[in-house]
């Protein structure tokens, strides 16, 4: 018998065949006017998120990974400072911290979200003070793309004079408790790489905030630090624009990200039912919307993972592992402070979780592929 065909595990190709006429007409347009660094579609665009996530404002950016620095720039944290965040996450969420000489300080997460817990906060916060770091701000991730537990993180925030940030690059368009995600906080950022819920044909990111003040140092910071007088540049920037194609792109796939969020949470809700009496499957907390960045979901203790692995790649059903080691068990990250004695649900997490095919345009007969595979390769 010759191999099944292998289902894509994001169909990119599937959401162009919806809108691509309008993505090349907006792509013209800007071949049209030449203005390709922050040109008007960048306005437009920025605008449109700002409302989208229920924030005043919207700053577009190069990527997710530059909007947490510019975040971090603002706040202007700097060596001595420490900043909270997970530790099952993408490496960004925490390197951003390291390249402004601050110390990343790891805190733990609840089995069923993923997502951190306050306690583990509070007990990071301890941490980064016995380790004479002052902490400035915590960073929660909205991981695979379920908000994480806000009514819970703030009060820790407040009682210590924390900022918080949410890293949305999984989280973009969610709502946490009747509040938007890019509403929470007091920054927002996010990413638009090809394979996130929301993304454009190459990089870029955004930050939400309110704050205008903020804004305009965000501003000079995305373009070098400049001042009134751009050849008096007033502090040290980066390069961080989002360039105008990749805003054309994004202002047509925004407007069909709505239906998209509800195709994905039904794909999502259709596997959780065939697939919970075979795995653990992902939850949603009560008035949350999860974008399902990922769906993830996690082997039976113990389970060979790349056996199982292996047994759906032979069905043609493609699986990935986010995060196989969590930052703190890296390289580049393990001698950085964790909360408490360790993080133990980020250790198991990393064991035994698997992604599935997750996109919009997933029909029920490839579901239906995933959902036997998977549960044949459970049973054994
Ligand atoms: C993708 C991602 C980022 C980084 O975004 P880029 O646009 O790739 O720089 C940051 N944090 C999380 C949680 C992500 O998933």
């Amino acid at each position: 018998m010759s191999q099944p065909s292998m289902l894509p595990f994001i169909d990119l190709q599937a959401q162009r065949a919806q809108i691509g006429d309008r993505i090349e007409a907006r792509l013209h347009d800007v071949l049209e006017h030449g203005r390709f660094i922050l040109g008007p579609e960048v306005v437009e665009l920025e605008a449109k998120l700002a409302e989208f996530g229920g924030a005043e404002h919207c700053l577009s950016c190069a990527s997710g990974t530059d909007a947490l620095a510019l975040v971090l720039m603002v706040e202007n944290i700097k060596p001595g400072d420490a900043v909270i965040c997970p530790s099952f996450t993408f490496a960004a969420t925490a390197e951003v911290v390291v390249w402004l000489g601050a110390v990343p300080v790891f805190a733990d997460i609840d089995s069923a979200t993923f997502n951190l817990t306050a306690e583990s906060v509070e007990a990071a916060i301890a941490r980064a003070k016995d380790e004479g770091l002052q902490p400035k701000g915590l960073i929660a991730v909205d991981l695979f793309g379920h908000p994480a537990d806000y009514d819970r993180l703030e009060p820790v925030c407040a009682a210590h004079g924390l900022w918080l940030m949410d890293d949305a690059a999984q989280g973009f368009g969610g709502v946490y408790k009747g509040r938007k995600i890019g509403s929470i906080g007091h920054y927002t950022a996010t990413s638009f790489f090809p394979a996130k819920p929301l993304g454009c044909y190459g990089d870029g990111g955004a930050v939400f905030l309110d704050d205008p003040e903020k804004l305009s140092i965000l501003q000079s910071l995305r373009v070098h630090g400049q001042g009134e007088d751009k050849y008096d540049n007033v502090r040290i920037g980066m390069n961080g624009r989002m360039d105008t194609m990749q805003a054309a792109v994004l202002l047509e796939k925004l407007a069909i990200f709505p239906d998209e969020i509800e195709r994905r949470d039904a794909v999502a809700l259709r596997y959780n039912d065939l697939l919970a009496d075979s795995v653990t499957v992902p939850t949603v907390a009560d008035g949350c919307t999860s974008v399902w960045a990922q769906y993830t979901v996690r082997l039976p203790h113990g389970m060979e993972r790349t056996a199982v692995q292996k047994e759906l790649a032979e069905k043609g059903v493609p699986t990935a592992v986010y995060y196989p080691r969590p930052l703190h068990q890296q390289t580049a990250y393990r001698h950085f402070p964790v909360a408490g004695n360790g993080l133990p649900v980020s250790e198991a997490a990393a064991k035994d979780v698997l992604s599935l095919p997750m996109h919009p345009y997933l029909n029920i007969d490839d579901q239906d592929r995933v959902v036997d595979a998977l549960r044949a390769a459970v049973a054994g």
